[in-house]
């Protein structure tokens, strides 16, 4: 039997991403398919979202979502149904989907994604006519109110169809004050401890993790971690009292869009088998932005630049890191004063250290592609995509020993180069002399020509594709529709 699951998130690879969360609302629907699951996915008609979904039909309109007139758009991705929620009084803004042109949240956030929940909440609940599903699964907080009006206040006559609400990141919970529940239409009975009221406000992560049935984080090892306060933010004691209602399942990566052999972003594709002809993109790579040629490791950074992702220890580094022969190349964007502080470093360290600030999918790929070893000094990271991408471009990560780096990455310490089975560099704790110590360890390995081959190898090797995740969700969410009849 073929089970239909909507999908509810906020971005999605191709039409719009501001992070991970992109590429994997991207990927599933393909990932379960094999699986006997039919994913449709519902995600927000931002400009750019209507811009390249083409031909969409309008199968339902709202007078009223939450005070403003909506549309549901039909479409087909890659054979896969495409939902689009056309609210224009909601989502019809230039900017990112969460913030203005100058990194300020839109003052309405709340209404916004209250009213995408409700949306997929009526469509989950069979209020739309020629839609029917048996599961809805929420991404974030953006998504997590749907699974709170599907429980609190769902379409009259309609189905209840189980949840599943997955955290990409515990440090976004959607919090708000408690003025804001009256405009959220949900019944008294919804503010209440074990519903949406969270630390005396409005909580959409916490709604939504209250009302599913199952918890899901995208690695085992950020599942444990989210039990703690250090990892739960505040949230650590509902999740621990799920108990195995929460679980992690990795992260995978879509072969279609990140493989060197056949990605058209790289000036020269390459495999395990060619891995010498890597060295014409690390040329190509350095020639781009600006930096002199050397024989020494040429890292990488592809990342939001924040206190989350580490970047503020790694500006402290960087003249270790030149000391030792490193140069490095970064592309991101973020808190303004750490875009300053790798500008300053880029000037102080001309020819070795060159700096993009912006985001750009392309070049993302070309520095996975030509740098040697990849930086992620995370505090925490829910799973984190670009050491899986480093891995199969054998640009080998250099990672903090945290969440879903350390599920992915094997550490190169002497058992593990002994046994020929490491793939990169753990750094223990996110401090000066934790990620000094990592960077002198890879500099060391990259000088030993045949060890880090090895390493380029074992993780170019290693299989971090959707398979075993796809087969994870599609048996989760079977057991939960079985569980509800
Ligand atoms: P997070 O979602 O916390 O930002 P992940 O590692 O899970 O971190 O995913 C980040 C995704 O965004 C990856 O696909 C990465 O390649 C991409 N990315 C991050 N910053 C940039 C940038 N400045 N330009 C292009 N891609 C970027």
């Amino acid at each position: 039997m073929t089970l239909s699951i909507l999908s509810v998130a906020s971005e999605a690879v191709p039409l719009i991403k501001t992070g991970g969360l992109a590429d994997v609302a991207g990927a599933l629907p393909a990932a379960v398919a094999p699986h006997g699951i039919a994913m449709t996915t519902l995600i927000p008609g931002y400009p750019a979202v209507l811009a390249k979904a083409g031909k969409a039909k309008a199968i339902h309109n709202w007078d009223s979502l939450l005070g403003e007139p909506a549309r549901l758009l039909s479409t087909k991705l890659d054979g896969q149904l495409l939902l689009i929620l056309d609210a224009p009084g909601f989502f019809a803004r230039e900017g990112s989907p969460y913030q203005d042109g100058t990194g300020k949240d839109w003052a309405d956030n709340a209404r916004r994604f209250a009213a995408f929940g409700r949306a997929a909440a009526d469509m989950a609940g069979g209020a739309v006519k020629g839609l029917r599903f048996d599961l809805l699964h929420a991404h974030d907080w953006q998504a997590a109110m749907a699974l709170a009006y599907l429980r609190f206040a769902p379409p009259a006559g309609g189905k209840a169809v189980p949840g599943v609400m997955t955290i990409h990141n515990m440090a976004f919970q959607g919090w708000y004050p408690a003025s804001l529940f009256p405009q959220l239409q949900l019944p008294r009975t919804a503010w209440s401890i074990d519903g949406v009221e969270s630390y005396g406000g409005v909580g959409f992560l916490k709604a939504g993790m209250e009302s599913a049935h199952v918890i899901t984080t995208v690695s085992p090892s950020y599942a444990a971690e989210i039990r703690q306060a250090e990892f739960g933010m505040g949230l650590e004691g509902l999740v621990a009292s799920r108990g195995d209602r929460v679980i992690g399942i990795l992260n995978g990566i879509d072969a279609a869009l990140w493989n060197p052999e056949t990605d058209p972003d790289l000036p020269e594709p390459f495999s395990v088998k060619t891995l010498a002809r890597r060295r014409a993109n690390k040329r190509a790579l350095e020639a781009e932005f600006g930096l002199e040629p050397g024989d020494g490791p040429l890292f990488t950074v592809i990342s939001r630049l924040t206190w989350q992702k580490g970047m503020d220890v790694l500006l402290e580094v960087l003249d270790h890191l030149v000391g030792l022969g490193g140069r490095l190349v970064l592309l991101g964007s973020g808190d303004a004063e750490m875009e300053a502080g790798f500008l300053d470093a880029a000037a102080r360290h001309p020819g070795k250290i060159g700096v993009r600030i912006g985001y750009d999918e392309a070049l993302s790929h070309r520095m996975q592609g030509g740098g040697d070893a990849i930086l992620i000094p995370s505090r925490f990271e829910p799973c984190g995509l670009t050491q899986l991408y480093g891995l199969a471009y054998g640009c080998v990560p250099v990672v903090a020993r945290t969440g879903g780096l350390a599920d992915t990455v094997i550490d190169a310490n002497i058992a593990a180069l002994s046994a020929g089975v490491a793939t990169g560099v753990q750094a223990n704790g996110v401090h000066y002399h934790a990620l000094a110590s990592a960077i002198s360890r890879t500099i060391a390995l990259y000088r030993n020509r045949s060890a880090w081959q090895r390493l380029q190898k074992n993780g170019m090797k290693a299989d971090f594709s959707w398979g075993a995740s796809g087969l994870a969700y599609a048996n989760l969410y079977a057991s939960l529709v079985k569980e509800a009849v």
